[in-house]
């Protein structure tokens, strides 16, 4: 299984990356820059990061875009400086050797302009898209102003973007569970992955954030939380382990905590489920059975 977790960067790219290999991950989520806005700082050469990832074993490495542009925006100015700013993520990821940025897809400004939002954060991943790399869709808890929470609209988005293999979708639970996608059981997991086939295509879905929601199922609110301490089911996060290994999606911790030590309680839990579940489910039982394709 491909475990992986957001960490902070703080001390260093190189530094991190090594932390993360070191604690067995082989996944990892960074920001390039402060998401909350300043000017981003520089990074290190490119390409350079390339044999520390490799040496690392670190497989996947997802680029978060920053949070204080809104790429749903219809003021003009606004939504272009929101375009600006992540092309220019899609650039900086590039230089990281990321393998993915990935973005919410921003709030509304009028709701009954809702359509016109969702239009402009088509053409905001369109403008990315002119530079190299490619992009995960997150769906999102749908609190306050927030598109893109509920599958029906996320569908609307990936056929405005259209047919690429350039863009995936992240798939983060605590939003789904605070939208209103209840996870406590295997069924509920089989729900949900069968929502996202329908409305979306499991073969885009390239990765997992695995969060607890701390307020309860349809709350809208966005508060991720320690796994299995708020709604998350342990029945459901071990069908969700398994179909992750069986389908080598990629899972990524943004409970709780900046660094792999903050992280261990989590990275227990999900120890002592897979254990659980290698011991009492046969491999021939795998239920929803359809993987994404190896990258
Ligand atoms: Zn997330």
């Amino acid at each position: 299984m491909r475990l992986g977790a957001q960490l902070s960067q703080a001390h260093g790219f190189d530094v991190v990356i090594r932390e993360a290999g070191s604690a067995g991950l082989s996944a990892l989520q960074l920001f390039s820059r402060n998401p909350v806005g300043g000017q981003g700082k520089s990074l290190p050469p490119a390409g350079s990061l390339k044999p520390v990832l490799r040496e690392a074993g670190i497989e996947r490495l997802y680029i978060h875009a920053p949070y204080f542009v809104n790429p749903a925006a219809i003021d003009e100015a606004m939504v272009g400086r929101a375009r600006v700013a992540l092309k220019q993520e899609m650039r900086r990821a590039k230089r990281l050797s990321g393998d993915y940025v990935v973005l919410h897809p921003g709030h509304w400004q009028d709701k009954a302009r809702r359509e016109e939002s969702l239009a402009a954060f088509v053409d905001t991943v369109a403008i990315m898209l002119e530079a190299p790399g490619r992009v995960l869709v997150e769906n999102t808890a749908g609190q306050g102003r927030e598109l893109g929470a509920d599958f029906l609209e996320l569908q609307q988005i990936f056929q405005g973007i259209g047919r690429t293999r350039r863009v995936g979708l992240m798939l983060d639970t605590a939003h789904a569970m605070a939208f209103g996608y209840p996870l406590s059981s295997r069924d509920d997991v089989e729900r949900l992955l069968e929502r996202v086939d329908e409305n979306v295509g499991i073969e885009r879905l390239q990765g997992i954030h695995l969060n607890d929601s701390l307020y309860p199922v349809g709350s809208r609110r966005d508060r991720h939380a320690r796994l299995l301490s708020g709604c998350l089911g342990r029945e459901a996060l071990g069908a969700l382990l398994r179909w992750c290994d069986a389908s080598h999606c990629p899972l990524v911790l943004e409970t709780p905590g900046r660094d792999t030590i903050q992280r261990q309680p989590d990275i227990g839990i999900i120890r002592e489920v897979c254990q659980e579940e290698s011991a009492c489910v046969s491999p021939s039982t795998v239920f929803y059975p359809t993987a994404s394709p190896p990258r």
